[in-house]
């Protein structure tokens, strides 16, 4: 049976650069699930669809061919829709609550979960979300919960903004009341929101840096496996 490691949490707590980094380290596939909800939301967007309107969003779900691909020069994950590359679109600011909204929707997170549960069907992997040891991979060998006091998760959203420049005017307390949004969004819709599974290992990593918190999760994906 493939190796399954789950790593969920709130945005801003790490899961993206750690689950890249623990995977490149154990040498399996990284699937960042986020980024499918992303190009959901993307899609959606370019349609002038509300996202926050399920009737208008329904419809659309079967015209959507999702593939995920791994650039051969450097792994970056990349998400195809119908053909199309839409990763270049995906980290815009304007997509991440956009996301939030459209992945309340049942219909939306069944169809990507289908695809998640497929693909660590078939290799080891690193998935990282918000349901992952929860709902899509409950009997995942090693599950963790990463987080992050909001103030912390902000200052680094905000940096990574900043870098990319990508800011569009925000500033850090745009940012902080943004985080604080979709992190209730997430946590409270009805089906498979974000919580810290019964068997995950939780880790807070407000006063670490990546190199320690990469060693903590080598430690914790030692100890269940
Ligand atoms: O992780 P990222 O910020 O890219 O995720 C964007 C949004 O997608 C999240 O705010 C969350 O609402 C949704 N998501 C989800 N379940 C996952 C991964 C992401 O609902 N497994």
């Amino acid at each position: 049976m493939p190796l399954n490691i789950a790593i969920d949490g709130p945005s801003g707590a790490g899961k993206s650069t750690l689950s890249k980094k623990l995977a490149a380290k154990l040498g399996i596939v990284y699937l960042d699930t986020g980024a499918m909800y992303r190009g959901i939301a993307y899609y959606v967007l370019e349609k002038s669809v509300d996202p926050a309107e399920a009737g208008l969003v329904l419809p659309l779900l079967n015209g959507i061919d999702m593939n995920i691909g791994y650039d051969s020069s450097d792994g970056v994950q990349q998400i195809i829709i119908n053909g199309k590359n839409v990763t270049p679109f995906i980290r815009e600011h304007r997509i991440s609550f956009a996301a939030s909204t459209v992945s309340k929707i049942p219909e939306v997170r069944l169809k990507l979960v289908e695809l998640q549960r497929m693909i660590a069907s078939r290799c080891d992997c690193v998935l990282d979300g918000r349901d992952i040891g929860t709902y899509v991979l409950p009997f995942a060998a090693v599950k963790i919960y990463l987080d992050a006091r909001p103030e912390v998760r902000a200052k680094r959203r905000y940096d990574e903004l900043k870098a990319a420049d990508r800011l569009d005017g925000m500033s850090y307390s745009d940012i902080l009341n943004d985080v604080n949004k979709r992190d209730y969004q997430d946590m409270h819709r009805d089906f498979a929101p974000l919580k810290v599974a019964d068997d995950a290992v939780y880790v807070d990593t407000s006063d670490m840096n990546v190199d320690e918190v990469l060693s903590k999760l080598s430690e914790i994906a030692s100890k269940c496996r």
